[in-house]
């Protein structure tokens, strides 16, 4: 807790708690939700004191500039429980500053640390049943931001409402991931709001997912919106490439969501003398590497996941498969990181919180 807090959590603790009617072996991601939620609301230019109360549906104002506007977002972490039932974060600060990253382009206001930090932690002891022992558990944290003020005025709320909810969840295995690589649509674009973690991101890429969806494809490889010749993120992840004994992840920045797994996997690749480059992959390396056998994988990264191997890649109505590995480097690095994650591994890297 901070030496001099300016904010006082209020807490008013729900009666009965839900988690015996939870079946932690089959949790649907991202679908079930602890006891409690905080909120804090902006107004008149200051955050008021959290409040931390059962999880509920809440009212609100049919004409909140959240629903007209899209004013809204979110930021996507994990809590873990070691053997000796201490609960870990994984470098919330990283996460913290992309969140009023992300505020700032969406001219929200930015969150106080101690509202953030304090109220997560909070928030976690009071649900701290729900973060679950043994590797693949952990319990997902979801902070988020939305405009509240009323009237559809296309100008920037002055009230706002930050909250964290908190989701258990299981490693999830989505199966085996082929990829379409995208020749027209585009998630983000030079001067627009690739690097925010904001709402309209997500549901921008929904309409050209279903479509790669409707042709067998789980997920879709942006690439650059001028061009369309570099590949830049794998759906909702950042995304590497393995060719011949290199590691190829493009440079966060505009376009390209600075991911915390991305970063993690880029400092624990150079401790290991693994080669990596970070520099953009164009498509015509791609095919040429997957044409002449030098292409050895293709993963995503990302907090939910972690690590999500991609078995084969569509382009221009051309699938190329990828050859199967017999140690491959992703589930690698996956373990590596999951067990610093899990405390299963010292953390030299002071990770964890
Ligand atoms: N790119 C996008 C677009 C994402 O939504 C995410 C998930 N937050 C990532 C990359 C991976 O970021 P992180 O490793 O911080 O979860």
């Amino acid at each position: 807790m901070s030496e001099n807090p300016t904010y006082t959590i209020k807490v008013n603790k729900a009666e009965t708690s839900k988690i015996g009617s939870v079946n932690f072996d089959d949790l649907p991601f991202g679908s079930i939700f602890t006891d409690h939620m905080l909120y804090s609301d902006y107004k008149d230019g200051a955050w008021g004191d959290p409040v931390i109360e059962p999880y509920a549906p809440m009212p609100m104002d049919p004409s909140s500039r959240v629903f007209h506007y899209g004013q809204a977002i979110f930021e996507g972490m994990k809590a873990y429980r070691d053997e000796n039932d201490e609960i870990w974060l994984f470098r919330p600060d990283q996460n913290f500053d992309r969140f009023n990253k992300s505020a700032t382009r969406l001219a929200m206001p930015e969150v106080p640390e101690e509202i953030f930090m304090e109220g997560l932690k909070h928030l976690i002891n009071i649900d701290k049943e729900w973060v679950k022992k043994g590797k693949g558990n952990s319990l997902y944290l979801r902070p988020f931001m939305i405009a509240t003020g009323h009237g559809v005025i296309a100008a920037p709320s002055a009230q706002y409402r930050f909250m964290i909810i908190l989701s258990p969840a299981r490693s999830y295995y989505q199966g085996e991931v082929k990829v379409l690589i995208a020749e027209h649509y585009s998630r983000a674009a030079n001067g627009g709001i690739g690097a925010a973690k904001a709402a309209g991101n997500y549901s921008a890429q929904f309409y050209p997912t279903r479509l790669a969806n409707e042709k067998g494809f789980q997920q879709v490889i942006w690439t650059d919106d001028a061009t369309h010749t570099k590949l830049e993120e794998a759906g909702t992840m950042n995304v590497f490439f393995k060719i011949n004994d290199t590691l190829y992840t493009a440079p966060a920045g505009e376009r390209i969501l600075d991911g915390v797994t991305r970063k993690s996997i880029l400092e624990l690749a150079e401790r290991e003398n693994i080669k990596v480059e970070v520099r953009s992959v164009l498509v015509e390396e791609l095919i040429n590497a997957a044409k002449d056998g030098s292409l050895k994988e293709i993963f995503g990264a990302g907090t939910a996941a972690v690590i999500n191997p991609i078995v084969g890649f569509s382009y221009q109505d051309t699938y190329y498969e990828l050859p199967k590995q017999d140690n491959p480097i992703s589930l690698q690095i996956k373990d590596k990181l999951t067990n610093i994650q899990h405390k299963l591994a010292e953390d030299t890297f002071g990770w964890t919180v």
